[in-house]
């Protein structure tokens, strides 16, 4: 099963997989992988050091490198853990692509469909757990921990624009995505999390 955790920054999703991770290891005998996008490899991380670097990147490029990563992952990855019958926690995964590169940068929405399918090979999310914040609220949690990479210097904007994009998803997937309650302390963020894959593993 290949399970992702969406959202903008400051939605604590990194927080979130290491506890789901805890919580499902105690009642599950399958074996859990944590991974993520970008990373999630020795290339990708590599890739993701290059796309957080502080060196401008130009949109197409930008998506093409987020292609490769996702490429590399599922092969080298993702595809082996799910034929060996583990469960993926897997920290952004496709619908990063659509609401930072799409909606964010406006690039072609078809365009990234179709990259998205080579880079996958088809491979979808069984569940997808959107960690919805608010913009501001996210952002104030990255001045918090002092994250700073390239993204920080995205204008507001832009960061509305990517949360619309989550938003569009999530109306256009229900079945797939299911939207958390980020807003709240960690642990009823946690809680909201543990009903929705109870009811859903
Ligand atoms: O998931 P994490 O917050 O570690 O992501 C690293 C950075 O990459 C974030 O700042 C996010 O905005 C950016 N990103 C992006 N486009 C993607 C995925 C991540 O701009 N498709
Ligand atoms: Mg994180």
């Amino acid at each position: 099963k290949l399970i992702v955790f969406e959202g903008i920054e400051g939605a604590g999703k990194t927080t979130q997989i290491q506890q789901t991770s805890d919580w499902l290891k105690s009642w599950l005998s399958e074996e859990i992988l944590i991974a993520r996008e970008p990373g999630g490899t020795p290339l990708g991380e590599r890739l993701r050091e290059v796309l957080l670097a502080d060196a401008w990147i130009d949109d197409t490029p930008e998506l093409l490198l987020y292609a490769a990563d996702r490429a590399q992952h599922i092969q080298e990855s993702i595809q082996p853990a799910l034929k060996a019958g583990k469960i993926i926690l897997c920290d952004r995964f496709t619908d990063s692509t659509v609401a930072y590169q799409g909606y964010g940068r406006g690039l072609s929405l078809e365009l990234i469909e179709q990259l998205n399918s080579i880079a996958t090979q088809g491979i979808e999310s069984d569940i997808t757990l959107w960690l919805d914040v608010d913009v501001e609220t996210g952002l104030e949690r990255m001045r918090q921990r002092g994250s700073a990479d390239r993204m920080e210097q995205a204008d507001l904007a832009f960061h509305y624009r990517v949360k619309q994009g989550f938003e569009s998803l999530a109306q256009a997937h229900p079945e797939r995505i299911i939207p958390i309650d980020a807003n709240l302390p960690a642990d009823q963020v946690q809680a909201q999390i543990r009903t929705a894959l109870k009811s859903r593993l």
